[in-house]
């Protein structure tokens, strides 16, 4: 079964209901939010009330709750130890986030693993191995998944080999898993005229168990960019029909793919982009919006 939907809000009064709701408005059936802004670590108490109401309202929409993803913020950045406290920080911060999954009921959190900002890609890997041997405990039920980067600036888990060497750090390897992110793979070089192969690769590399969660975006830059920026489903470098054969490769059944693709005229266009992907037609008027 195709486990889609977008990108969502999450705000301080209406909190995993809020966020529900809005995506039962793109007639998606799972969901992604940060617990606050993405670019900042400002978070609200989360109440279990409105929690509660949430998982009742999921269950009445047929909504599995172990598809849900939670994003970390991008703050967050286990690979510089330079300045001790901002990397104690970033170590606490993701320790009180998987805090947060837990009182949410929400299995799965993405982590972008980090820029090395100068120190190398090598010193850069064993600080985010540190970190989170550090951050994971076996009484959690909160699984990170590392996310696979476009590999701008200095950020470390541009391919699959990095991803793989963090993994092989940590101790407490069944609470950690895979995102993979089109646009990300795209802009570091992957071809996704060629999923296949790609996923081959990842099997033969990391092994297809670790992957949990797909991030469907296209790419407004060419295969190979290092840069990192969405577009809109069928309007970027990667196309429609290969984004098709992502959405609905039998090798990611029922695995949560979630689109972060870029607002239109300020408008959310994950309803109209979700109805394209159901039909599996290209709607060439969706930047009318
Ligand atoms: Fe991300
Ligand atoms: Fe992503
Ligand atoms: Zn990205």
């Amino acid at each position: 079964m195709l486990i889609i939907g977008s990108h969502v809000s999450f705000n301080k009064n209406n909190q995993l209901l809020g966020s529900l709701e809005e995506s039962l408005k793109y007639k998606a059936n799972t969901f992604m939010f940060y617990t606050g802004a993405p670019q900042n670590t400002k978070r609200y108490e989360i109440d279990q009330n409105i929690t509660k109401q949430a998982i009742l309202k999921m269950q009445e929409k047929n909504i599995n709750i172990n598809n849900i993803i939670v994003h970390a913020p991008y703050i967050i950045n286990l690979a510089n130890n330079k300045e001790s406290d901002k990397y104690d920080f970033s170590i606490r911060f993701l320790k009180d986030e998987i805090k947060r999954c837990e009182e949410l009921k929400i299995k799965y959190l993405v982590l972008h693993p980090g820029s090395h900002v100068g120190l190398g890609i090598d010193v850069g890997i064993e600080n985010i191995i540190f970190a989170l041997n550090m951050v994971l405990e076996y009484d959690q039920n909160v699984t990170i998944l590392l996310e696979t980067m476009s590999g701008k600036g200095t950020e470390v888990g541009s391919n699959f080999q990095e991803i793989k060497k963090i993994i092989d750090g940590i101790s407490k390897k069944e609470l950690i898993g895979v995102c993979i992110d089109t646009c990300h793979l795209n802009d570091s070089g992957y071809d996704l005229n060629n999923f296949d192969t790609i996923l081959k690769e990842f099997d033969q590399v990391i092994g297809l168990s670790y992957l949990k969660c797909v991030h469907v975006n296209d790419s407004k830059n060419i295969m190979g960019a290092r840069k990192d920026r969405h577009e809109n489903i069928g309007y970027g470098t990667i196309g429609f029909n290969n984004l098709l054969k992502v959405l609905y490769h039998d090798k990611l059944d029922n695995i949560p793919k979630i689109l972060e693709t870029p607002y239109i005229n300020e408008k959310a266009p994950y309803k109209e982009e979700i109805e394209m992907i159901s039909k599996k037609v290209f709607n060439p008027n969706l930047k009318d919006l």
